[in-house]
């Protein structure tokens, strides 16, 4: 019987013949692929990475474009650059914001708001991003409020700003504890609270100590060093610059689009928000030559950068005047000064 069985088996004609190739990728269910596709789309370093699947074949391309997939694009897979800004660029964002995807939502209101002049459908894509607590949607939302950005100086609310700012920095989101701080020992929109305020500024600069900690362990095991507290650090969100402000930048950038006459961007490195209307922004009441989108722009800046450039011109007159007199007398002569808790406090508000 075994033997019978076995002839019989060897008999059977092979099921592929040499010249025929089975296709196993049609025998692929549909929701297998799509959960591949979904996490390559979160997990893709750039928006080509994931797009290169597109052309390989029709059933790739459907399934690539699935709204499952799309959803869970990651905000590596949707950072357009404003240099390869494009129709399709525009329409795979939207493609994505229709999905549900937040990230999209943010990124496509961002450009439409502050790039493309369109501030009604750009505010109406960040409150879909919003609505589904995306922190740096519901911190742009704040700032356009705090600005009263896209409409006039009386458009400006400060209430909804601070609401906005509040529910964002409920979820942690770094600028948005800053710039709550800031609101609070100001009272700006909200009634002053100067302890509450700095209890804020502590959270932000904790976390932001915490992220550029990360960052600095991750690039010594890089390097080869022994494994270090990872875990512990896990949990803490890195804040580095958001493709979105990036794309900002370059989009307003030298040798780029240019902002119409009499307006300014917002001279914090890691915004590129550009102002809506003449004299939108804060400017450094010192020296004038800065303006800033928001208090947390204004006082990370101030730290980073403008600390050490902001001078009055009449102090440097005094100061060049005190240094001939003491070359005169043969004195020692002391250094000029100049307030270094004066921060973002000397706005104009
Ligand atoms: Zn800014
Ligand atoms: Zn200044």
């Amino acid at each position: 019987m075994t033997m019978t069985t076995t002839t019989t088996h060897l008999n059977k004609k092979p099921r592929l013949e040499n010249n025929t190739l089975v296709n196993h990728f049609d025998d692929l269910p549909d929701d297998l692929i799509i959960s591949i596709l979904r996490k390559l789309s979160s997990s893709a370093s750039s928006p080509s990475d994931f797009l290169t699947v597109l052309p390989t074949c029709k059933r790739l391309n459907k399934l690539a474009l699935h709204p499952l997939v799309l959803s869970k694009a990651g905000t590596q897979t949707l950072a357009v650059t404003a240099k390869k800004w494009s129709d399709s660029a525009h329409a795979f964002l939207k493609l994505c914001a229709n999905a549900g995807n937040a990230d999209a939502c943010y990124a496509l209101g961002m450009i439409r708001f502050y790039c493309l002049q369109n501030h009604g459908s750009g505010a109406s894509f960040m409150a879909k991003a919003a609505i589904q607590s995306h922190a740096p949607a519901l911190y742009a939302l704040a700032v356009i409020q705090f600005n009263g950005s896209g409409g006039s100086k009386t458009d400006k609310n400060l209430r909804a700003g601070v609401a906005l700012c509040a529910r964002s920095a409920y979820v942690g989101y770094v600028d948005a504890l800053r710039e709550l701080g800031h609101c609070l020992q100001d009272g700006y929109g909200v009634p002053r609270n100067v302890s509450e305020g700095r209890r804020f500024l502590i959270q932000a600069n904790a976390r932001e100590f915490a992220c550029s900690l990360r960052s600095y362990i991750s690039l010594k095991s890089e390097e080869g060093d022994e494994e270090m507290l990872l875990t512990d650090l896990s949990a803490v969100p890195v804040h580095e610059i958001h493709p979105v402000n990036r794309f900002l930048k370059e989009w307003f950038g030298p040798g780029r689009v240019g902002l119409a006459e009499g307006l300014r961007m917002c001279s914090h490195d890691g915004c590129g928000r550009p102002e809506t209307r003449a004299h939108e922004f804060r400017r450094c009441s010192v020296c004038g030559k800065v303006n800033y989108c928001s208090r947390g722009c204004q006082a990370l800046d101030w730290r980073v950068k403008h600390k050490t450039e902001c001078t009055p011109l009449d102090l440097w007159v005094a100061a060049a005047a005190a240094a001939v007199a003491m070359e005169e007398i043969g004195g020692d002569g002391e250094a000029v000064v100049i307030d270094d808790d004066a921060d973002d406090n000397h706005a104009e508000r």
